[in-house]
């Protein structure tokens, strides 16, 4: 069985209080949902501060962005190995945002991939298309072609020790979700692409839908058998909201 996960991406928020603040009140309202798997994604700066305020928590840590590269003369990066060693277990890949605004191509976020395993974390890969893309019909061939260039370098099994996180860029931040059948055609299109390269691997891979996740569609979304969990953006900066989403994760646990 695949444990649910709730996963906060902070984007470019946060000062030391606010974050002090949100960190108290998601602990203390954690503490009660032990079958949901929960992560937060500060902003650079603020991650040894959360790993101090985390230590006695379940709650794990993942940074933004990742750089490719170990280290050396990349003014502005930081290394996989440097978000390990203070204290980080994830980092996403790939974001939407990091591919529309700052121009990663699928190249260099499979390096990215790569990178954060070498160096013990579990990359999150995001993956999703364009509303002109879903216009056209080509989700899933964006999708895959998204996927397989994480796959031809990184392999199959590369895919036991990560996570894909299907965001459709036309839900992120628009408050536009997708529908629950919309979410679980493309998450069930990702675990059958999987599948055709190893049943084991595919039926281990968790897949989180983000995109607009709020309290009140998180428990229709989470329902779906190929949906794992979400990636919040926006609802993850208040607790109350973030706590919410990670209760329904929690109950879609136990109601399996
Ligand atoms: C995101 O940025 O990954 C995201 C899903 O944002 P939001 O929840 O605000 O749509």
């Amino acid at each position: 069985m695949r444990q649910p996960m709730v996963a906060g991406n902070w984007k470019l928020n946060g000062s030391q209080s606010s974050i002090k603040s949100l960190i108290d009140d998601i602990c203390s309202g954690a503490s009660e949902l032990s079958e949901v798997a929960i992560m937060v994604c500060p902003p650079y700066v603020y991650l040894p501060l959360v790993a101090d305020l985390l230590q006695d928590s379940s709650i794990t840590l993942g940074a933004q962005n990742v750089s490719e590269h170990s280290s050396g003369a990349f003014t502005g990066e930081v290394a996989a190995g440097m978000l390990k060693d203070v204290g980080c277990a994830y980092t996403l890949i790939g974001h939407s945002e990091r591919r529309a605004i700052y121009g990663e191509q699928d190249a260099v976020l499979a390096h990215k991939f790569v990178a954060a395993q070498k160096a013990g974390l579990t990359p999150v890969l995001c993956v999703g298309e364009t509303l002109a893309e879903r216009e056209a019909g080509q989700t899933e061939s964006v999708v895959q072609t998204q996927l397989d260039a994480v796959l031809k370098i990184a392999g199959v099994q590369s895919f036991n020790q990560a996570i894909i996180a299907y965001e459709p860029v036309w839900a992120i931040g628009t408050g536009q979700t997708a529908t629950p059948e919309q979410a679980q055609a493309v998450h069930q299109f990702i675990r059958e692409h999987i599948t055709q390269l190893d049943t084991a691997v595919a039926q281990k891979v968790r897949i989180l839908y983000g995109g607009s996740v709020k309290a009140d569609n998180a428990a229709e979304l989470f329902a779906m058998p190929d949906i794992d969990g979400g990636l919040i953006g926006g609802a993850s900066l208040k607790a109350q909201d973030f706590l919410a989403i990670c209760r329904a994760g929690h109950e879609s646990a136990r109601a399996t």
